[in-house]
């Protein structure tokens, strides 16, 4: 006998992303805002004089990387549980990347699912983490291996926050922009490589052309059965580095700078890109301080350490590799010997 269980249904995820000065945010309900010291340190005061709420409570977790972990997620959740929120409850992610996937994987949790918004105050969180619904945290196994897709009711980014970010973070975080305009769009490519990022409005103009580029391949593939995996240019390369050096030595948008000139070197070595058109990226990326080589020791070992990374399948690697600029192919077809010969090529070079 067969009880068949039909949940077919259509769900409505869209949320609008707002670009400008941080809007009034009115909630009839509880809000807790999740967020860091040095974040709260420098911000915290105009998120709450925007804040209109029945109650606000400020959840505070350590700053940094090593702190996305389970462990962290249960903290959290025990403060909202200490606060009382229930389902109808709001989650505001406040801070860079960390705190966007560790308040949107919380809020996936508790009481299985409540709404969450993101305010991101980093340019790498702007342009990229607080879109899209992945959520999660990294364990030993390794980063963002656990988690949910779990959309935000909606995403305010305002660029003033960015006036007290590291040079450093917002060079990681111009990394991401340009992996956005390689894969998908060449005249914003063309527009990055004629305007300075630290100039004028171009900011506001580049973050609103990322996060339109994003938005569009999330609308086209919200679960990465695909195109999503594109994003991920730059990351294949990028984890290994991150994996050798422990993550002690570069930013995730530096590593992905690197990664991204070695998926060029490979894509030349296929016949995909031209050597000019590597060059035009690198240059792009050097104007704005990112390290865009890395010495590599062991040619074997990197190539092997390609197969922790989980969008690999257990015997494949998945290369996303530039096809020209503002083009992009997603294969796991390309021969060992051709991808440790462009490896090679950074063998022993100095960073
Ligand atoms: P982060 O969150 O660690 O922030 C970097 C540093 O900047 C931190 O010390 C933070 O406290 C500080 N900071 C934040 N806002 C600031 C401000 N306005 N002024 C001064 N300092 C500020 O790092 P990140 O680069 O924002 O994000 C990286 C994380 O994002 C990683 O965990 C990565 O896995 C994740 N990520 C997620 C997605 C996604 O789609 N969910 C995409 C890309 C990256």
């Amino acid at each position: 006998m067969t009880i068949s269980i039909n949940l077919k249904r259509i769900i409505d995820d869209s949320y609008p992303i707002h670009i400008g000065s941080l809007p009034e945010i009115n909630f009839e309900g509880k809000v807790a805002v999740l967020t860091n010291p040095k974040v709260a340190g420098l911000h915290l005061q105009t998120l709450l004089s925007t804040l209109k709420a029945k109650e606000v409570y400020v959840i505070t977790i350590p700053d940094g990387e090593q702190y996305k972990t389970l462990d962290t997620i249960e903290s959290i959740l025990d403060r909202m549980f200490d606060h009382r929120l229930n389902r109808k409850s709001l989650l505001i992610a406040f801070g860079g990347g960390v705190i966007g996937d560790m308040g949107g994987f919380a809020a996936s949790l508790y009481n299985r699912g409540i709404d969450f918004i993101q305010i991101p105050t980093t340019l790498l969180s702007q342009v990229d983490a607080s879109v899209g619904g992945k959520t999660g945290v990294n364990n030993r196994f390794g980063k963002n291996l656990i988690g949910a897709f779990h959309q935000p009711r909606a995403v305010y980014i305002d660029p003033s926050f960015l006036s007290t970010l590291a040079p450093r973070e917002f060079g990681a975080g111009v990394a991401e922009i340009v992996k956005m305009a390689v894969t998908f769009n060449l005249s914003f490519f063309e527009w990055l490589e004629n305007n300075d990022l630290r100039e004028g409005d171009n900011l506001q103009h580049a973050i609103k052309m990322a996060v339109e580029t994003k938005a569009r391949v999330v609308e086209a593939d919200e679960k990465e059965q695909g195109l999503r995996a594109a994003l991920n240019y730059g990351h294949t390369f990028g984890h290994v580095i991150e994996n050798e050096t422990h993550y002690e030595t570069y930013l995730h948008g530096e590593s992905v700078a690197i990664g991204m000139v070695m998926a060029n070197d490979l894509a030349c070595e296929m016949g995909l890109m031209s050597f000019e058109e590597a060059m035009r990226i690198k240059t792009l990326l050097g104007r704005y301080d990112l390290p865009l080589t890395y010495p590599i020791h062991d040619v074997e070992k990197f190539y092997q350490t390609f197969f922790l990374d989980k969008k690999s399948a257990d015997s494949t690697i998945t290369f996303i590799l530039p096809r020209g600029i503002g083009g992009v192919e997603i294969t796991d077809a390309i021969d060992a010997v051709a991808v440790k010969k462009s490896l090679s090529k950074f063998q022993g070079m100095s960073a």
